[in-house]
């Protein structure tokens, strides 16, 4: 069943209220950000107010998340300054927006980026712009040390998210098998970022087949590596393993370095 995005926002909203009886004390919430207002404007196509300036730019960047905010940062440190950034929130930042309180600056959304690799040459670029990268070494206060996440499984924690205890020998023989062609998917350097350094006719078969099928035609079957699959496309995709293509289900591993540190936050 599809659920509309009011239906969504009620939902959410009873959640809040019900977290609030059971926990025997308010929980207080609301959207942040949130622009909806000006949508519905654009979207009845009602009247917006007469511009009270026109201004002529060769470039207009719509939107300041960052993906604007890092075509702004490339244009101006090419020298080209005849661009305009329109950012209709308060704040820019978008899904990377953040919020500080007195204890700490906190992510609002987006707040983890895998350490990017030597190829990913505009990033690291960007980061050393930031002061996240200097002379080569990450600065120790952006990256994220262990443990960073845990797992409850079998009444019992375990370090890292992928699981490691209660395993058959079924099981980890089908792990072992997916590190290897995982592995050998990253040496062809076909999945690396930035994408068009990698990407390439011979694996858009993989994006004709679901990551579930390809798991299935490995022999992939495992309960648990099912779950973890699941939880990895859940967590990147939005979706499970039968809703996301084979080569995103694949690109997600291979695509970052085997014994990355971080992620840097
Ligand atoms: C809950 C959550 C957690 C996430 N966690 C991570 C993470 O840990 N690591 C990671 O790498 N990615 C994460 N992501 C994904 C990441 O946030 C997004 O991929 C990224 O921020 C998208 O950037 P963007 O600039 O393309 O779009 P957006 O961030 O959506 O920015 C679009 C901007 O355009 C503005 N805008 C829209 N329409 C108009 C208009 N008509 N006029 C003017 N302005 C307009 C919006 O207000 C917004 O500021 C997460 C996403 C979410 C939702």
């Amino acid at each position: 069943m599809r659920t509309s995005r009011r239906q969504f926002l009620q939902s959410a909203s009873a959640a809040l209220v019900g977290l609030s009886i059971k926990g025997g004390r308010p929980v207080a919430g609301t959207f942040v950000n949130d622009s909806f207002q000006m949508g519905h404007q654009l979207r009845d196509r009602k009247r917006f107010s007469q511009p009270k300036q026109v201004v002529k730019r060769a470039v207009v960047i719509i939107g300041g998340g960052i993906a604007g905010l890092s075509s702004a940062w490339r244009f101006h440190k090419n020298g080209f300054t005849d661009f305009v950034l329109l950012e209709m929130n308060d704040q820019p930042g978008g899904n990377s927006r953040w919020g500080e309180n007195e204890i700490t600056a906190y992510p609002w959304a987006a707040h983890y980026v895998p350490v990017p690799g030597p190829k990913t040459i505009y990033v690291r670029e960007l980061f050393e712009d930031l002061g996240v990268l200097k002379n080569g070494q990450w600065e120790e206060r952006y990256l994220c040390f262990t443990p960073q996440e845990r797992l409850f499984l079998y009444g019992r924690w375990q370090e890292g998210i992928e699981p490691a205890i209660g395993l058959t020998p079924a099981d980890r023989d089908q792990f072992r098998r997916l590190e290897d062609r995982i592995h050998e998917f990253r040496a062809t350097g076909k999945f690396t970022v930035p994408m068009e350094i990698g990407v390439s006719d011979t694996t858009a078969d993989l994006d004709r087949l679901s990551f579930a099928d390809w798991l299935h035609a490995q022999r992939m079957d495992s309960r648990i590596v099912n779950w973890y699959m699941n939880y990895c496309c859940r967590d990147d995709y939005g979706a499970m393993t039968n809703n996301t293509s084979a080569w995103a289900g694949i690109q997600y591993f291979a695509s970052r370095e085997p014994e990355e540190k971080g992620p840097l936050t």
